[in-house]
């Protein structure tokens, strides 16, 4: 059973919701690429005219707004495509297929729903490292800054006897090869289940869309911003323990299940599992359009809303605010770290499609 850390759900100060305009900016920066691939090399003519709607899965969904506009960028493409081949009339109608664990909060993704939306939405809830949908069923599949999330903790990481013990770290930033190898295992193994899954739901033809975070081929993460940021939640945990707010022990037994891939590791998971090909692989800075280094407070919403529950599971409720005010100090006192760390490319956009 995969562990699950939902967003903040609902709309408030810090739900997802209202803290998820970098991500936009991300899928933002890979939308020409997504309908350009759309327009050239989706397959629409050899799908089988078994069924006359046009099957779109959003895994990681979350709980809106950016699946929103993914989900229209993508039926808009796939229009677009049907009308300039005359086949404006073979599939009449598209059907959206909403996934994340049973934990989401699907309750505010479905009522903040656009009322007008060009299709017929369905929520799944469930694993995506394991099978979603019967075989040969959907057309296209999406996944926007989901495939990061690892489905657990590597184990060795907690084993006091395992060079891969992660004492005083909470991820594999700044640590030692044992415990980077550790996590690229789980990596590797997730991926494989994922694609595996997705190789047996997707017809013939059909395309999927990767969007993580990514890092450049053998450069450490911690020359990243997101390393720097991991950095600064260990230092404040770190000195919470150390001011008695927190135990060591419960430090110690803390790690991010967070893992931003390669070019040279997708690539070689896609080509081992051998049933897709590699349109589209790019590395980008999706930050080209908000830069967060100009303000950090939003930075650090942003960390919130994503890592507030995993936060809550493991150390309680009663950290949690002093937690993220320790944070954004932090955060403040590590700008020039964050100013210069590498930032040509550290979004990872995919573009498969199904042999
Ligand atoms: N795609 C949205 C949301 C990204 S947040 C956007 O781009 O804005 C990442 C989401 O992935 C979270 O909602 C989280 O619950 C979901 N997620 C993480 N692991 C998952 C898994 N194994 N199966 C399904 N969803 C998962």
């Amino acid at each position: 059973m995969p562990e699950s850390y939902p967003m903040n759900g609902g709309n408030g100060t810090y739900s997802y919701t209202q803290n998820s305009y970098y991500q936009k900016t991300g899928i933002n920066v890979a939308k020409g690429m997504v309908s350009e691939a759309i327009g050239e090399k989706l397959d629409i003519n050899n799908f089988s005219s078994g069924s006359n709607s046009f099957r779109i899965a959003d895994l990681g969904c979350s709980v809106g707004p950016n699946t929103f506009t993914t989900m229209q960028n993508i039926v808009d493409a796939v229009q677009h495509k049907y009308q300039s081949q005359g086949l404006a009339s073979k599939f009449a109608e598209f059907q959206v297929f909403f996934n994340d664990q049973d934990s989401n909060d699907f309750n505010t993704l479905f009522t903040s729903m656009p009322k007008e939306r060009p299709y017929y939405a369905v929520g799944v809830p469930g694993s995506f490292y394991g099978r979603l949908f019967p075989e040969s069923f959907v057309h296209f599949v999406n996944s926007s800054f989901a495939l990061h999330w690892l489905s657990r903790v590597p184990e060795e990481l907690l084993d006091k006897n395992s060079p891969a013990w992660n004492k005083g770290r909470i991820h594999y930033t700044n640590a030692s090869d044992a415990v980077v190898d550790a996590y690229a295992a789980q990596f590797t193994k997730d991926m494989e289940g994922f694609l595996d899954a997705r190789a047996k739901e997707l017809v013939s033809g059909g395309m999927m869309v990767i969007i993580t975070l990514g890092c450049p081929n053998g450069m450490p993460y911690a020359h990243l911003a997101a390393g720097i940021m991991f950095d600064c939640l260990e230092s404040c945990l770190n000195d919470m323990a150390k001011g008695g707010l927190l135990s060591e022990n419960q430090v110690d037994s803390f790690n991010l299940p967070v893992y931003a891939p390669s070019p040279k590791e997708i690539t070689e998971l896609v080509e081992r599992n051998g049933c897709f090909s590699i349109e589209r692989l790019e590395l980008t800075n999706w930050r080209t359009e908000a830069d967060p280094r100009g303000d950090l407070r939003a930075c650090v919403m942003h960390v919130r809303a994503g890592f507030e529950s995993i936060i809550r599971k493991h150390f309680g409720n009663d950290i949690i605010d002093d937690f993220f005010e320790r944070l954004l100090k932090e955060v403040k006192e590590s700008f020039h770290l964050i100013q210069s760390s590498y930032m040509e490319g550290t979004q990872l956009s995919v573009i498969l499609k199904r042999k």
